[in-house]
């Protein structure tokens, strides 16, 4: 008995230890846009409210909305990130406490109770994980009120959750396409048009594809897509989605469509476009806007395996090695680049 009491009094005495040290090591590597591409040493997250967990992060990918922020997008100077999947360490509800999450990264302001994901994205005072107004998950720790918060399954790992965000996108895309019975036609070969792609076949859509890379257009076409890179003139779409993250994607899409026919447009294009607009107009065209989606529904999605994420992961590099991520996140024949933090 005696024995056990020194052993549990030990423990407790080393549990304490292990607090106080870490509270201590108040630094952390991280990736934020006035530091640069690659990872520096600033301070770790604090809460600041109640609601406010730190969230130990495991995995975190690198987006086309990362690469834009470092060219000036947005306007955002914190640390980057949003397709992250983590370990909750330090949370006053005891039911999140070393939990695995990822999160929805839309937000308001002030934050009270769960957020819904439809009305924080386009709630004007909205902050966005890694985007706007709130540091991202390119670091060891982030900071998150527990209303954002996604709990992941045993059976969804650190590597697919990271990929959550991204498929929540690539189902809101799909999601605003009217019904029809014929092909969807989806102009883009890159990380989110591959997850697009899987998204409508998926579903049992069929889908013809224009693209650049032989190598990305030879995945889409193992999943059962239809490379239609020489569409002739006189074949148009009704329903185009456009995710090539290039203008060249809207002029394309315009081309193809269909009169009364819809364009889902997914690039946030870091540039004007210079358009045709009467086009739109005589031919009584919908241009409809996609941005961010249901993370939990992602998440489901992932657990009941139906749609693969991990042979889209191209690239996987330590966190100090950001810089060196950055530089293939750029490179032509990447997918997805993710971060082990
Ligand atoms: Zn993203």
């Amino acid at each position: 008995l005696f024995l056990f009491h020194v052993y549990f009094k030990l423990k407790n005495f080393l549990k304490n230890a292990e607090i106080i040290l870490s509270k201590e090591n108040s630094k952390m590597l991280a990736v934020s846009v006035k530091g640069g591409q690659k990872a520096i040493e600033v301070d770790r997250p604090v809460g600041q409210i109640v609601e406010d967990c730190i969230i130990k992060v495991n995995r975190v990918g690198i987006c086309g909305t990362d690469l834009a922020l470092f060219d000036g997008y947005a306007d955002f100077d914190g640390i980057v990130g949003h397709e992250f999947s983590g370990t909750v360490v330090e949370c006053d509800q005891y039911t999140w406490l070393r939990r695995r999450v990822t999160a929805s990264i839309n937000m308001p302001a002030t934050i009270k109770g769960d957020v819904n994901w439809k009305t924080a994205k386009h709630d004007p005072n909205r902050r966005a994980i890694g985007i706007r107004g709130i540091n991202g998950a390119m670091a060891e720790y982030i900071c998150l009120p527990e209303g954002v918060l996604v709990a992941l399954p045993d059976n969804v790992s650190d590597a697919e959750a990271a990929m959550a965000e991204p498929l929540a996108a690539a189902m809101d895309a799909v999601d605003k396409l009217p019904i029809s019975d014929e092909p969807i036609l989806l102009i883009g070969d890159g990380k989110l048009a591959q997850l697009i792609a899987r998204v409508l076949i998926y579903r049992d859509k069929k889908v013809h594809v224009i693209g650049k890379s032989s190598k990305k257009l030879d995945l889409l076409t193992a999943i059962g897509a239809e490379v239609k890179n020489q569409v002739p003139s006189n074949i148009k779409y009704d329903r185009i989605i456009e995710a090539t993250g290039v203008p060249e994607g809207l002029s394309s899409a315009l081309e193809n469509i269909r009169p009364t026919g819809t364009i889902v447009l997914k690039s946030t294009f870091n540039q004007r476009v210079d358009i045709e607009i009467s086009r739109l107009v005589v031919n009584e065209i919908k241009l409809i806007g996609s941005r961010c989606g249901n993370v939990s529904a992602a998440v489901k999605l992932l657990s009941d395996s139906a749609i693969e994420v991990n042979d889209l992961i191209s690239d996987t590099f330590e966190l100090k090695d950001a810089d060196k991520a950055f530089k293939r996140a750029r490179e032509d024949d990447s997918l997805k680049v993710q971060l082990v933090c």
